[in-house]
C-alpha cells in the first residue's frame, strides 16, 4: 500500500524496525495513487464533506478502524473582508489554531501516533518545548501509550502546562535543546520506543489540510498559498496533498506556494535567495516566534520544492512585523492566531509592497496555532489596562482625555534609549504622542515624570522599556483625585549582610505627622516592610496579604515591579511600583496600597 523512500536520493529505503526507524535523513512515504484512485469512487468522494476520516484512504494507516483521532482537521476557513480589502487581495485564513490541542500539529500527530500503535511501540519519546510536545502528549493519552518528553533545563513550565494536563512525562536535561534531541533518538533506539517528530508519517497527516482546503473552496484552488516554515513539515505537506489531489484529477493546478520564516531564523529563505538546493544549518537563531525559530530544518528541502516547483517564495518578516500583524488581524478580523502564524500576514503585506502578489488574487494564510499558546509574547507588547477608583469622573478624565483613541501596543525595538538625562514634562508629552499617539491627563504625566527622574537618579539610562514600564506602573496606581495621600515615606536604610538578619530603619510621614520604626527581616524587603508596617501601626490597623513581584526587561538593572495588597478587615488595596531596586518599588507599592485605603 506505500513503501519508504529516501527524499533526497529516492533510494527506497527498508528500516527492520519500523518502531524506531533511526531516520536522520528526510524520508518520505509513497502511497500507490493509482490504485487508490482505482478503489475510490471519485464523484462520491468528491461530494462528501471534509473530514479527516474522507481521507484516511489517501493516509498510510493500515487497519482505519484503529485510526485514532480526536476530530483534528475539518477547521474553519474564514474570508477576511476587511483586510483583505484595505490590501486590495481576496484575503482568506485557514484557522489551523482550532484544531484539538490549538495547533495543526495534531493532524500529523494523529498519523503518527496511529502508526505508532499499529507497530506495536511500547512508548512515544520526543524532543520538544512546544506545540509538539503538547500534540503528542494528546494523542498518546488517547492511544493509552506512555509519551515521554524530553526538554532542556530551564524552559517555562508554563509552556508545558498542555503536557502536564494529559500526562505527559516530562524529564529536564542538563544542556540545550540538541542534547535533549540526541537522548530522545539514542532511548528510543535502545529502548524500543517510537520517536515522534517531523518524520514521513508526521507528512502525511499535514497533507489533509490541503485536502480540505480544496473541499471547503468547492474545488477552486488558491492563487497563492502563505505558510509559516519551521522544520518545514507542514509547507511540504501541503505541497504533497495538492499533487495528491492533482494526480487524482481533482485539481487542474497548483497555488503557487509562498513560504515564510522570521528575519532571525531564515535558513530556507537564504537558500531560495540565492538559489541553492541545500540548506546550511544556522549559527544561531533569534525571534520571538517560538514556533518557527529553528536553525536546522530537517524538511528544509521539501519546503524548498513545494516554493520551486510552484513558482512560489520564501519571505522573510522582523519579530515587530510579526507582532504588529498579529495585533492587526485579531483587532480587525477577530481572529488571534499565534505569532509564528501572524508571520503570513505580515508577509503578504511585504509581498503586495514589493509587486510580488498581484491585486485581486485569491491569497490563502495558514494560521498555524492559536494565539492563546503563547499569551506572553502579547503581554510584552501591550500597555496592560489602567486601573482607577471607582467613580465615572475617574472613568471620564481617560475617555474624555483620549486615552482609549491611543495605540495599546508599542512594536518598536525595546532596547532603544529614549532619554540619557532627566526629561521634561514636554519630553514625555512628546514621546507618548510619538510611540502611542496618546495624550494622557496632566496628573498621568506628572507621575510619569518623576517615576522616569528617580530612575535617572539611581544612574539608568532610560529605553523604551523602561518608558513602558514607567507608564504601566503609574496607569496601574491610579491618583486618587479626590482624596490626598495622607502617607508618604520620608527616608529608609538597609542593612544587609552575610548570613545575617537584614536590619531597616524608616521614616514616614502620616498626615503631617512623622513616625519612625526599625526592625529586622529574613531579607532586606522583609525587613523594610515589617518597619513599614510598624510605622503605621497606630494609624491603621492592616495585614499583608498578598506580594508580588516580576521583572522587567533584562540584565541586573532591570525594572522590577512590585504588586502588594494589604488588608484591612474586609477591604483590601493594591498598590504598585516599578524601579530598578527592589526596596524603592517595594515602597511604593506600600504608599500606593496604604493610600488607597483613604478612599473606603
Ligand atoms: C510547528 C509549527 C510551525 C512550523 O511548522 P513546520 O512543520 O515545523 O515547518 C509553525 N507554526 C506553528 C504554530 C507550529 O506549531
Amino acid at each position: 500500500m506505500y513503501y519508504l523512500r529516501d527524499f533526497v536520493s529516492k533510494q527506497t529505503v527498508n528500516p527492520t524496525n519500523m518502531v524506531f526507524t533511526g531516520e536522520t535523513t528526510p524520508w518520505e512515504v509513497v502511497m500507490d495513487l493509482d490504485d487508490i484512485k482505482s478503489k475510490l469512487n471519485l464523484e462520491y468522494f468528491r461530494q462528501s464533506p471534509p473530514s479527516i476520516l474522507k481521507y484516511l484512504p489517501l493516509l498510510p494507516i493500515k487497519n482505519q478502524a484503529d485510526f485514532i483521532t480526536l476530530r483534528e482537521s475539518a477547521t474553519p476557513l474564514i474570508r477576511a473582508r476587511k483586510l483583505g480589502r484595505s490590501l486590495g487581495i481576496d484575503l482568506m485564513l485557514k484557522v489551523e489554531g482550532k484544531n484539538p490541542t490549538g495547533s495543526f500539529k495534531d493532524r500529523g500527530t494523529a498519523v503518527e501516533i496511529s502508526v505508532a500503535r499499529e507497530m506495536g511501540a511500547k512508548a512515544i519519546i520526543l524532543a520538544s518545548t512546544g506545540n509538539m510536545a503538547a500534540s503528542c502528549a494528546c494523542y498518546a493519552s488517547a492511544a493509552g501509550i506512555p509519551c515521554f518528553i524530553l526538554v532542556p533545563e530551564g524552559v517555562p513550565p508554563g509552556k508545558l502546562s498542555q503536557v502536564l494536563a494529559f500526562g505527559g512525562h516530562i524529564v529536564q536535561v542538563k544542556g540545550t535543546y540538541n542534547d535533549a534531541a540526541d537522548l530522545a533518538y539514542k532511548i528510543a533506539s535502545e529502548m524500543g520506543f517510537y520517536l515522534a517528530g517531523d518524520y514521513a508519517f508526521r507528512l502525511e497527516g499535514a497533507k489533509t489540510a490541503a485536502f480540505e482546503i480544496i473541499d471547503q473552496m468547492l474545488f477552486q484552488v488558491p492563487d497563492y498559498l502563505v505558510v509559516p516554515i519551521g522544520c518545514g513539515t507542514n509547507i511540504g505537506g501541503y505541497y504533497k496533498g495538492f499533487m495528491d489531489y492533482y494526480r487524482l484529477g481533482l485539481i487542474d493546478r497548483l497555488p503557487r506556494i509562498i513560504g515564510v520564516q522570521a528575519e532571525g531564523a531564515k535558513s530556507v529563505v537564504n537558500s531560495f535567495e540565492q538559489k541553492r538546493n541545500e540548506i546550511d544549518i544556522l549559527p544561531s537563531i533569534n525571534t520571538l516566534a517560538s514556533a518557527i525559530a529553528v536553525a536546522n530544518p530537517i524538511d528544509g528541502l521539501k519546503a524548498l520544492e513545494a516554493i520551486n516547483s510552484t513558482n512560489g517564495y520564501a519571505a522573510s518578516v522582523t519579530d515587530n512585523e510579526i507582532l504588529a500583524a498579529q495585533h492587526l488581524l485579531a483587532k480587525g478580523e477577530g481572529v488571534f492566531a499565534e505569532s509564528s502564524a501572524a508571520a503570513t500576514i505580515a508577509a503578504i503585506q511585504k509581498l503586495i509592497s514589493q509587486g510580488k502578489i498581484e491585486a485581486h488574487k485569491k491569497v490563502m494564510c495558514i494560521l498555524t496555532g492559536d494565539g492563546l499558546k503563547d499569551p506572553q509574547v502579547v503581554l510584552k507588547a501591550a500597555i496592560k489596562p489602567p486601573t482607577i477608583y471607582p467613580k465615572t469622573t475617574e472613568f471620564n478624565k481617560l475617555y474624555q482625555n483620549g486615552f482609549f483613541d491611543g495605540k495599546s501596543m508599542v512594536f518598536v525595538e525595546k532596547s532603544d534609549v529614549l532619554f540619557t538625562t532627566e526629561p521634561s514634562k514636554s519630553d514625555i508629552v512628546r514621546e507618548l504622542q510619538n510611540l502611542l499617539s496618546a495624550t494622557y491627563a496632566d496628573d498621568y504625566v506628572e507621575k510619569i515624570h518623576s517615576s522616569l527622574i528617580k530612575m535617572v537618579q539611581k544612574g539608568k539610562i532610560i529605553t523604551i522599556s523602561d518608558f513602558q514600564d514607567s507608564i504601566q506602573s503609574v496607569l496601574e496606581s491610579p491618583k486618587n483625585i479626590t482624596a490626598k495621600d495622607v502617607f508618604s515615606v520620608v527616608d529608609f536604610t538597609v542593612d544587609t549582610a552575610k548570613d545575617k538578619k537584614a536590619k531597616a530603619s524608616v521614616i514616614v510621614n502620616i498626615d503631617g505627622q512623622e513616625y519612625t520604626a526599625k526592625s529586622e527581616g529574613t531579607g532586606p524587603v522583609d525587613a523594610l516592610i515589617k518597619a513599614l508596617t510598624h510605622a503605621c501601626r497606630d494609624t491603621l490597623e492592616f495585614k499583608l496579604t498578598e506580594y508580588k513581584v516580576e521583572i522587567r526587561g533584562q540584565g541586573t538593572d532591570a525594572n522590577v515591579y512590585v504588586e502588594m495588597k494589604l488588608q484591612q478587615g474586609t477591604h483590601s488595596s493594591i498598590g504598585s511600583g516599578t524601579s530598578p531596586d527592589i526596596i524603592q518599588a517595594s515602597i511604593e507599592a506600600f504608599a500606593g496600597a496604604y493610600n488607597g485605603f483613604n478612599l473606603v
